[in-house]
This record gives C-alpha cells, structure tokens and sequence, in this order.
C-alpha cells in the first residue's frame, strides 16, 4: 500500500483533546507533519493605524503554540512553525517532504477561505487533495437541520430547532502521532519579533489569560468543579468585576485551546454529579450563540464585514476620527463608556455587558461608523473570533440578526442596573495610567 504522508495544518484548534484533523490524520497516515504558520499581514496596522492582531492576542497566541508544540513533544512528535503565507509554504513544504494529504479545519472568514482556496489551486497541480473538517462549532455543521442558505435569522428559531432536530457529535481523542524528524526543529517568535514591548501585568484585569489547553482544562476545572461557580452562572453572568461573574472561556475558544463539545460533556457531568439547573443550561445557551455566529457568518459571508450589515440595512455614521479615537481611548467623558474600554485597552479583554454598551454608544450615540469600532476589537480583544465579534457588533449597530428594529442601550440605566455604586468605574478610573503604553512599532516579522 502507497505510503499516506499527512501534513496537519493547524489554525484556530490548538490542541490534542477532541481535534478531528489530528485524529484523522493520524489515523491514516504513516508520517504526520503538524505545522503553524505566522502570516505577518495578520500583524501589520490597517487603515485605522493599529495593528489587525494587537499585543494580548498576540501574546496569547505565543503562549498557545509553546503549550501545544511542548504537548505534541510530548507525544514524540513537533510543531513546526514558519513565518510567512501559508499560501507559499504549504505548497513549498508539500513538494518537499513528498506530503500526499494536507489536513485542516473548514473556515468560514473571508480571508480564510480566500488563503484556503489559493492553496487548493496551487495543490491541484501536485494532485494532493485538503481534506478539510469542520471544527470549533458544539454542534457539526453537517447536522443542523438546514442547508445554510435557509439558517433562521433569529437565534431563537435556530436555537429551539437545533436543540429538537441535532445532538452533539462524540469527541476525538489519540494516543500517538506516526511522527518522524525529517525537517529540522523551528523556533516559535517572541512577542518582540511582533515589535511589541513586553507589557507587565494590569492587577486590575479580570483574569489572567495564559494560553495553551493546559490551562483552558484547569479554568473549566476551576469554574466549575473548584469554586463551584456554573450552578449560579445565570444570575451572575451580566456583572463586570473579577474572574468569578462568567466562564472566561472565550480566549481558549476562539484558539481552539479547548472544545466547545468538551465543555458540553463537563456541563453534563456537573449537571449528573452536582445540580441541573437554569444556569448549566444557560453556558451550552451561550455556547449555541456562539454556534449560530458561526453558521451566520457561513451563511453570509464577507456581507459581515459592511457596514449595511447582512440586513442590507442603511446605516448612517460619519467617519469622525476624532470621536473615535476618544472612545477608543476611554476618553469620551461618560465614565462607564470609559471604565469599559479602559478595561480593554489595558487587559485585552471586556464583560459582555460591557461590549454591549460600548459598541451601542459608538454606533448609536456617536453614529460612528461601527465598522470601526469591530476593527478596534478585532486588535484588542484577546478572545477575538471573526463571527461572534462581527455579527455581535452587527446586532448591536441594527444591521445585524436582531429581530428587535429598536434595540438600544441607554447608559444611565445600565450604570443604575450594573454599577449602581460605581465599584466598576472606580476600578478603572482611578488611575493615571498612560493610555498610550502597548505601543506597536509595526515591525514586520521575518
Ligand atoms: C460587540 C461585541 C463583540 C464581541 N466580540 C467577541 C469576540 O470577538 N469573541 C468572542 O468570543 N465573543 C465576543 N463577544 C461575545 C461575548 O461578549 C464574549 O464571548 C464573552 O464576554 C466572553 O466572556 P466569557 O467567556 O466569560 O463568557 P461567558 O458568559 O462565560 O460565556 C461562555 C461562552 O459562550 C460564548 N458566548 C457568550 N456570549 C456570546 C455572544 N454574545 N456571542 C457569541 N458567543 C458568546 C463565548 O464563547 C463564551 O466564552 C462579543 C460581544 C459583543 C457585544
């Protein structure tokens, strides 16, 4: 029998357990190459002036790709990470190493599926196929009951079907990797190489996000089975303060440090050893929001990226820099607009209710375009994912899947009804930290 000679591209699934390509590929092949490539374009400023991917995104992956190259060591195998388009090295290392299959996840963002399909074509000429698997979703795209062109517009016409129709696939495991040396070692960048300056630790941050699935497992282990903290999840899910109030997942997810199938099986062990109740169901609720993004974005492509939306809805904004900037900065002048992202300029992260209220005061306040706004985002955020960030910001500008036409976030009535003793605001705003510190020099990395 011909000799199955796999390359394991690696993307947003940045771990062993429940990793469908790994488990295939190792499944049937007799050599398995696991590869990570750094796209330099992905780090380089937009036209808004800062970089696409900012320092806790970046930093958070460094630290993912150490833990998984340390784990696939481990198994006696590597990571190879290479700098550059993956559009040119996959092919290049194809040739080389004589690779018959190249494995990965099915994307749904624009600008993958472009980098996918140019890959494709240059594969074609060597005859070897990508066989692609869909990943990172609770539940597989091939069993939600409609084609993708007749997904519901609403999320709770999705979600009531899925929960009736669907179930939730099994999760993959392996115990070995067919792994030979034939490449030499690489190094994985610093987070100099990306021209940032390492920053120290904000004590006022929510959470201390270290990539890697070591430590995705050890918070689930720590929300759920430690402090016991998903029993009131529900009631506690729209505070702003601490690491306590919400699961925190979001960082691990959108790198596929962990699974959302694998926090699924830890809900229903919870839910068998310690209590059901409104709150387990409202994290698997949470994770379908997650899921309907991402079968959204599928659905309507690059249209998640217009500032009509996929409503094709006029949206009316000016372009005001100035503004923009001030709100960016946390310097607009209404302090619970400014404690939020204050919070997310200088930690990478933001409460949900918090993302609501400033996204709404941008688009809806301010009429600046929000497009901007899910660009700003899409730098700082360390759990940046291309669906949940574009089409929440969608929804919250109107242009989005809200069956509400009217939906607005009035601030005083969300500061008297989530900081009504100010214990947020005072957090973030009583300091004189210099806002423009995690400066990027736009170095481009080689
Ligand atoms: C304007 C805006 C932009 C956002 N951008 C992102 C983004 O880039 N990446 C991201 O993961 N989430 C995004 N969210 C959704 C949500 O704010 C975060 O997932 C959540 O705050 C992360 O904290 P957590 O893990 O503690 O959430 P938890 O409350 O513990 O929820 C558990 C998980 O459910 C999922 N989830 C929860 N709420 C949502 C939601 N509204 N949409 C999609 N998934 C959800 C997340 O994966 C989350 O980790 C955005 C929301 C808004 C309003």
């Amino acid at each position: 029998m011909k000799e199955k000679r796999s390359l394991l591209w690696f993307k947003n699934e940045l771990r062993l357990l429940d990793n469908e390509i790994l488990f295939r590929a190792s499944a049937k092949a007799s050599f398995v190459l696991p590869v990570y490539i750094i796209d330099p374009a992905q780090f380089q400023p937009g036209k808004l002036g800062f970089p696409k991917t900012g320092y806790f995104r970046t930093q958070f992956l460094l630290e993912s790709l150490t833990a998984l190259k340390s784990s696939l060591q481990k198994l006696n195998a590597d990571l190879h990470v290479f700098v550059g388009r993956a559009e040119d090295i996959i092919p290049q290392l194809v040739k080389e190493l004589k690779i018959t299959a190249v494995y990965a996840s099915q994307e749904v963002g624009s600008e993958e599926l472009a980098t996918q399909y140019a890959i494709e074509l240059q594969l074609e000429k060597f005859g070897v196929p990508i066989e692609l698997y869909w990943q990172n979703t609770l539940y597989h795209a091939d069993d939600i009951p409609w084609p993708i062109n007749r997904l519901p517009d609403t999320f709770t016409n999705f979600r009531k079907e899925i929960e009736q129709e669907s179930s939730v696939r099994k999760i993959f495991s392996i115990a070995e990797i067919a792994y030979q040396q034939e490449i030499e070692s690489t190094n994985i960048p610093t987070i100099q190489d990306f021209g940032f300056t390492p920053a120290l630790k904000d004590n006022r941050c929510a959470i201390e996000f270290r990539g890697g699935e070591q430590n995705a497992q050890e918070r689930l282990q720590e929300y759920f089975w430690e402090k016991d903290l998903l029993r009131t999840y529900k009631e506690t899910r729209n505070e702003l303060l601490g690491s306590d109030y919400s699961s925190k997942f979001s960082a691990w997810l959108a790198l596929g440090c962990i699974s959302p199938r694998t926090i699924y099986n830890e809900v229903k062990r919870y839910e068998q050893e310690r209590v059901k109740n409104d709150s387990t169901y409202w994290l698997i609720f949470e994770l379908l929001w997650r899921d309907y993004f991402r079968f959204a974005a599928k659905k309507f492509g690059v249209k998640i990226f217009q500032r009509k939306g996929i409503r094709n809805k006029a949206f009316v904004s000016t372009n005001d820099a100035v503004l923009f900037e001030k709100w960016r900065l946390g310097e607009i002048g209404v302090d619970f607009i400014d404690a939020n992202m204050r919070e997310l300029l200088h930690t990478g992260f933001m409460s949900n209710r918090g993302r609501q209220n400033v996204a709404s005061y941008l688009a809806k306040d301010y009429k600046v375009n929000w497009t901007w706004g899910a660009a700003w985002f899409e730098s700082q955020l360390v759990d940046y994912d291309v669906s949940s960030n574009w089409l929440n910001w969608a929804y919250v500008a109107g242009v989005g899947n809200d069956p509400r036409e009217d939906r607005y976030f009035n601030t005083e009535s969300q500061i008297r009804k989530y900081d009504p003793k100010g214990k947020y605001v005072r957090h973030w705003l009583a300091d004189n930290i210099d806002v423009s510190k995690n400066t990027h020099e736009s170095k481009v990395i080689s």
